[in-house]
């Protein structure tokens, strides 16, 4: 993991306004890294940011690579690319008081979060805690559990 993360962020349609807030507070510091976002919320991140680069004159380029909505596949999407080891880093405002389509999706990205070392945060304070972390700003190598048994298994 190199001292510029790929952040992934995704909140649910109960908790968005919560991220933007959260964005809102916090758009200096995610600037310096690059995000990856389900379809919905990164629009929101992306115009929250703008807002915020027009009202404080600050400009940067930034980058946020959108996939698809979450109910339509875009927290597979993320899956996937925790897997392949793309992302160092997850802010996931997840709803706990509504059932959703994808509910099965969620469950699979928490998994796989858990899987593969992914520091995740479910809830505002945590994300205040990792995006305070000084290891944000420091090459960080996340320890894997050896699966080397499991895959030499007989079957
Ligand atoms: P959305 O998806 O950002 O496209 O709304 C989020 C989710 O429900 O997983």
């Amino acid at each position: 993991m190199k001292k510029q993360k790929n952040i992934a962020l995704v909140a649910h349609d109960n908790r968005k306004k919560h991220l933007v807030e959260w964005v809102q507070y916090n758009w200096q510091t995610l600037l310096k890294h690059s995000m990856v976002c389900t379809g919905t919320t990164g629009k929101l991140v992306e115009e929250t940011i703008q807002a915020k680069m027009q009202e404080t004159g600050i400009k940067s380029e930034f980058s946020i690579t959108k996939l698809k909505s979450g109910p339509l596949g875009g927290d597979q999407q993320l899956g996937a690319l925790i897997a392949e080891g793309k992302i160092d880093l997850i802010i996931f405002f997840w709803d706990p008081m509504s059932p959703h389509p994808h509910d099965v999706d969620v469950k699979a990205l928490l998994r796989i979060a858990v899987l593969y070392n992914v520091p995740i945060a479910c809830n505002r304070s945590t994300a205040d805690f990792l995006i305070s972390s000084p290891l944000l700003n420091e090459p960080y190598e996340p320890i894997l559990t050896d699966y080397s048994e499991y895959l030499n298994r007989n079957v």
